[in-house]
């Protein structure tokens, strides 16, 4: 195709997609883009599970049923119904549905474990898009598949263009949100993607005698994404490639790291709805409303003049609980407040709550889910702390920036990408950022220290980050320039 330019026909197949399923940033980032395609004036389409919480979603209300489809699974035939809404202009909401795969409470397994289903679950719902496509005639321009679950999508599709002879899409990419999770199935599973049998080979799912499903996303698709581009470096490391990073490598000309955007609507100091004063860079003031308020609703001295650190996660390995338990003594030794909001593995919730117990009056943990009081500690922090040891993206040191909290994070993937080291970049820091280890995180939080103390620099850190631009309108023109690109 020659030098195409205008409205694309995109098709995003995707596990997760806010509002209608939610676990983590894949749902925010699928949702951002596809929405932000569509306000340009794309074509755009998303395919998703048909789980319960989208088929009872308001929006859902009037969808239509599209077509009835029939997938070929091993030696068996298994049926499921398309349902479509349009929630915006230009955007088109796909739901795989089948009630005996998606009518769960959550989409991929119990507090303990994944469904023992989930590579049925998962290859019927990617054979299930593909078809759809088939069956409305569709004719995408490009179709772009997220993670794991939706990895064999471009596989399927070429599969079935030649089956069928016929074209379903130009051009096919492929997103990692997360190597940490790649869908590795025993061998035998393989029957179920009634692919070629050279396809269960070295050079195609086969992975240590099992299947990966990630694998066949990154090998097959024309043009593979991270949503870093330091994270697409990384995952060609042993360090960070979690056993794919040879295979991420065999791609290393066609894979580019494109940042995810946050949400300006949501995540803006100057409008935002959820916190008890507003602000901006022209006028802190509101700044120390908040933060007077978060001291209070921890129930410490809300006159304290020293920092505050709030932190907000997910209480697991990645998020580095470990450095920041490593520096319990500078937290307990200095004059400053800690405030943590996360729920996640219990030897970290209690680890914390043991911390939080030897000095109550200046450190908790919320171990809970609370929106309000997430954007209540990134409005009335000093400094934000994530010292994750791997990041794909990350969102909060983009929060932190945008509402004049100057980030503390380790020197990886996307906060590498987003935050500027004030003390190595005077002219242009909005951050600091040391290597992921516990002498690391020490040497952030003493520098940090100093910053505070230093109140002329600190309003200027502050403000560089607040003026910096991370919406989607950004992030979503390096997709529309990579799809253009690649037709
Ligand atoms: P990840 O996707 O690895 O969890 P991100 O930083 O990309 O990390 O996104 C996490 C999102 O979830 C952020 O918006 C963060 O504020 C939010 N979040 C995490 N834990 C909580 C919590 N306990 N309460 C409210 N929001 C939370």
């Amino acid at each position: 195709m020659l030098g195409y330019i205008g409205a694309m026909k995109i098709v995003h197949v995707a596990s997760e997609l806010f509002p209608y399923m939610k676990t983590g940033g894949l749902a925010d980032a699928v949702a951002a883009l596809a929405g932000t395609l569509a306000d340009l004036g794309h074509e755009v389409s998303v395919f998703l599970p048909g789980y319960r919480t989208a088929l009872e979603h308001a929006d859902a209300k009037r969808a239509e049923r599209t077509c009835r489809i029939k997938i070929e699974m091993g030696d068996a035939f298994i049926s499921g119904d398309v349902w479509a809404f349009s929630p915006r202009k230009n955007l088109k909401v796909h739901l795989i549905c089948r009630e005996e795969f998606f009518d769960r409470g959550h989409p991929y397994g119990t507090e303990e474990r994944d469904y023992e289903d989930n590579a049925d679950r998962f290859i019927f719902f990617a054979k299930g898009a593909v078809e759809a496509l088939r069956l409305s005639d569709l004719q995408a321009d490009v179709v772009h598949a997220h993670d794991w679950q939706a990895s064999l999508v471009p596989l399927f599709l070429r599969d079935a263009e030649r089956r069928h002879g016929l074209t379903l899409a130009m051009k096919t990419v492929f997103t990692i949100h997360n190597i940490a999770f790649q869908g590795v199935f025993p061998a035998r599973m393989f029957s179920r993607t009634n692919l070629p049998d050279e396809l269960n080979a070295i050079d195609g799912l086969e992975y240590y005698n099992q299947i990966n499903l990630m694998k066949g996303g990154i090998m097959f698709a024309d043009r593979v994404t991270t949503v870093s581009p330091r994270y697409a470096k990384e995952i060609q490391t042993p360090e960070f490639g979690c056993g794919l990073d040879g295979v991420v490598q065999t791609r290393a000309d066609d894979i580019v790291g494109l940042l995810n955007g946050i949400d300006i609507a949501v995540w803006n100091p100057a409008v935002d709805a959820l916190l008890p004063a507003r602000f901006s860079a022209a006028n802190l003031a509101g700044k120390a409303v908040c933060r007077m308020q978060l001291l209070k609703s921890q129930s410490f001295d809300a006159k304290f003049t020293g920092p505050v650190f709030g932190m907000i996660c997910r209480l697991t390995d990645q998020k580095g609980i470990d450095l920041l338990l490593a520096n319990a003594d500078f937290f307990l030794r200095e004059n400053t407040r800690l405030i943590i909001l996360g729920t996640g593995a219990k030897r970290y919730e209690d680890a914390l709550h043991a911390l939080a117990a030897r000095a109550p009056h200046k450190i908790s943990l919320c171990a809970k889910h609370d929106e309000p009081m997430s954007h209540l500690i990134e409005a009335g922090s000093d400094f934000f702390i994530m010292p994750s040891l791997f990041e794909p993206c990350g969102l909060n040191q983009m929060y932190s920036q945008a509402y004049g909290t100057v980030p503390l994070v380790s020197q990886v993937g996307g906060l590498a990408d987003t935050v500027t080291d004030a003390d190595a970049d005077a002219a242009n820091g909005t951050g600091l950022t040391f290597p992921a280890t516990a002498e690391g995180l020490e040497d952030g939080l003493q520098r940090s220290l100093k910053l505070f103390a230093d109140k002329p620099s600190l309003a200027k850190v502050q403000k560089r980050g607040m003026d910096r631009d991370f919406s989607w309108a950004k992030a979503a023109a390096s997709y529309e320039q990579l799809y253009q690109d690649s037709l």
